[in-house]
C-alpha cells in the first residue's frame, strides 16, 4: 500500500487497526506532508515496532529515479520516474524568480492524441493513482526543502489528461491543498484540459478554487479537428458553451492554450476567428511558440507571427501573453513541459 493513497480518516482507521492510540495519525500526517520526510525510519517520535509495521505494510515512494536532467542555465529540472509496474511518467520544477513551480502529470501516456504532442503520439497506458500524482510534489518539497525553498506553484501539464483521470486528480488536489498537511492554495494548482465538456461542467458545479487552462489551439472545428482529435466529440461551440458556464459558475477567469503552428494555427483569419469566439468573456490566452516533437512535422511560428496574431487579438480586446520558454534544451519528453506557467500574466 501506499501511504499518499490514504485521506487523513482512512490515514486514523488504518492506524487505528494496527492499535495505535489516535494522536498517532496527526504524527504520521505531519511527518508525510510538513516534514515530506521520505523513509518511515525518520519518523523520529514513533515507537520503533510501528515503525517495523510500516515499513513491512506501506511505501512512501515506490518510483525510482530513471532519469534527471537539468537546463543549461540551471532553473529547470526534469525528473523521470518509473513505477513499480514499469510505466514512466515525468516531472518537472522550474525555478523562476521566486516561484518554484512543478509540472506534474496525471497519466501514463495519454488517449487524446492530439498531433502535434509527445505524450498523445505514445498512447495511453493508464490512469495515475493519487499516491502517483502526490509523491511527484511530495518528491520535490522534499528536495527544496534542503535548500529552504519550497514548491509555490503546481500545473498539470505534464503528461496526461487530468480530466480523463477526473477521481484521482482531484483527489489529489484536494490532499496538497489541505490545511493541516500540504497546504498549497487552491489557487496556485492549475489544472489544464483539452476540452472534455462534460468534465469541464462537472468541474464547474463542484465550485472549486483550482484555475482551469483550456487547451483551445484552434478557433475553427476544421482546423482543431486536424490536431485535437476529441474535437470531433466536442466541438468548439460545445466547448465554449462549458466555458461560458464555468465562468457562470464560478466567476473566474478562464486561461486558453494555444500553441502557435507555423502556418496552421497562426494566421490572422485564425486569430481573428478566436477574437470572434473570446471577445467579452472573462479570460486570457497564453500563447506557446510549438515545441517541435518526432512525431509531428510543425514547427513554432516565427516572432513576427506571434506579434501579429496577439495584435490581431488585442482588436478584440482580448489579453494574451506569449510565453518565454526555459529550459527548452532539456526536451521534457512529453513535449509540453515548457515554461508556459512562469513570467508574464
Ligand atoms: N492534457 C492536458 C494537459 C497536459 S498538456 C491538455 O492538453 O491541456 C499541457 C499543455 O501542453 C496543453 O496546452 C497542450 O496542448 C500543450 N502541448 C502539448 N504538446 C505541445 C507542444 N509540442 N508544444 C507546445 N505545447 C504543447
Ligand atoms: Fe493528451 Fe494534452 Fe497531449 Fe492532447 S495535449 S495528447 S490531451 S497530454
Amino acid at each position: 500500500m501506499n501511504i499518499y493513497d490514504l485521506s487523513y480518516d482512512e490515514l486514523m482507521d488504518w492506524l487505528a487497526k494496527l492499535g495505535e492510540p489516535k494522536f498517532r495519525a496527526q504524527q504520521v500526517w505531519n511527518w508525510l506532508y510538513t516534514k515530506y520526510v521520505t523513509e518511515f525510519a525518520e519518523m523520529r517520535n514513533l515507537p520503533k515496532s510501528l515503525i517495523e509495521e510500516l515499513e513491512e505494510t506501506a511505501v512512501i515512494h515506490n518510483a525510482t529515479i530513471a532519469s534527471e536532467q537539468h537546463s543549461s542555465d540551471g532553473q529547470t529540472k526534469k525528473v523521470l520516474f518509473q513505477l513499480p509496474d514499469g510505466q514512466f511518467i515525468e516531472t518537472v520544477l522550474m525555478r523562476y524568480e521566486k516561484r518554484r513551480t512543478l509540472c506534474i502529470s496525471t497519466q501514463a501516456g495519454c488517449a487524446m492524441g492530439c498531433v502535434f504532442c509527445a505524450t498523445g503520439q505514445m498512447g495511453f497506458f493508464r490512469n495515475l493513482t493519487v499516491s502517483e500524482i502526490v509523491a511527484q510534489v511530495l518528491y520535490f518539497a522534499h528536495e527544496l526543502a534542503q535548500t529552504g525553498e519550497h514548491v509555490t506553484n503546481i500545473v498539470m501539464m505534464g503528461m496526461g489528461e487530468p480530466l480523463h483521470n477526473y477521481n484521482n486528480t482531484l483527489t489529489a488536489v484536494d490532499r496538497l491543498t489541505d490545511e493541516t498537511g500540504f497546504n498549497l492554495g487552491a489557487r496556485k494548482i492549475t489544472i489544464s484540459t483539452v476540452g472534455l465538456v462534460p468534465a469541464i461542467r462537472r468541474y464547474a458545479d463542484e465550485q472549486r478554487q483550482t484555475p482551469l487552462a483550456i487547451s483551445l489551439h484552434a478557433a475553427t472545428d476544421a482546423e482543431r479537428d486536424k490536431l485535437i482529435p476529441i474535437n470531433h466529440r466536442w466541438p468548439i461551440n460545445d466547448l465554449i458553451e462549458a466555458c461560458h458556464y464555468y465562468i457562470e459558475k464560478t466567476g473566474r477567469r478562464l486561461t486558453f492554450e494555444w500553441a502557435l503552428i507555423s502556418g496552421e494555427n497562426d494566421t490572422i483569419e485564425q486569430a481573428r476567428a478566436l477574437g470572434n469566439l473570446l471577445q467579452g468573456m472573462l479570460c486570457h490566452v497564453n500563447l506557446i511558440p510549438l515545441n517541435p516533437t518526432a512525431g509531428y512535422s510543425g514547427g513554432p511560428s516565427s516572432k513576427e507571427r506571434v506579434d501579429a496574431f496577439q495584435a490581431e487579438l488585442a482588436n478584440f480586446g482580448v489579453s494574451s501573453t506569449v510565453r518565454v520558454r526555459r529550459g527548452i534544451d532539456i526536451q521534457a519528453g512529453c513535449g509540453q513541459l515548457r515554461d508556459r506557467v512562469v513570467g508574464g500574466q
